[in-house]
């Protein structure tokens, strides 16, 4: 299966979470075995086996994506989640969404100094989510590797706003 069959899979869905925006919904996708596992294969060979020890997952969508990449690396698995929702000791950051503003945390244990880290997520738009996660990981200790999303909202200026990262997107709109 190939990128342009697999963005056929891509569900549009208009003024989602509110008037205005397009809503790219992946689960079509995820719900296909050939289109899941090529798109997982598609970010393990880019970055490499050896290359990796975390990945991070940024809520929700993004740990469906980073786990089963984790587990082809043998590395380990990493949620970034939105603020108050993670149990121990967290580092934050506010951002800025397409659509509002949030904060992002992960635990402060999560990386062990040094560590490669590469950061996954389903949507790639400003770049704000991306970028936080990114910060988040540098702030305790890691190496960002790159970051991974399954697609890349071009208009949007994202790449700009991650740019000195290896940034690896698949489905282009
Ligand atoms: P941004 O910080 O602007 O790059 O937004 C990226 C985050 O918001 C990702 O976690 C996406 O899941 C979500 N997101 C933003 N825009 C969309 C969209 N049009 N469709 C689906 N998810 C989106």
């Amino acid at each position: 299966m190939d990128i342009d069959q697999i963005k056929t899979l891509v569900r549009d869905v208009p003024d989602f979470p509110e008037p205005g925006i397009v809503f790219r919904d992946i689960t079509p996708v995820l719900a296909d075995p050939i289109a899941f596992s090529t798109i997982i294969d598609l970010i393990v060979v880019h970055f490499g086996r050896g290359n990796v020890d975390k990945v991070v997952g940024i809520e929700a969508r993004g740990f469906l994506l980073a786990a089963p990449v984790a587990y082809h690396f043998g590395a380990g698995v990493v949620p970034v989640r939105k603020k108050g929702k993670l149990p121990f000791e967290t580092l934050d950051e506010e951002y800025a969404l397409e659509y509002g503003t949030a904060a992002l945390e992960i635990h402060r244990d999560a990386v062990v100094s040094g560590e490669r880290v590469l950061v996954v997520d389903d949507v790639l738009a400003t770049g704000g989510t991306a970028r936080a996660a990114a910060n988040l990981v540098e702030r305790v200790g890691g190496q960002v590797r790159g970051i991974a999303c399954l697609i890349e909202l071009d208009a949007l200026g994202g790449r700009e706003r991650v740019s000195g990262y290896d940034l690896f997107t698949l489905i282009h709109y």
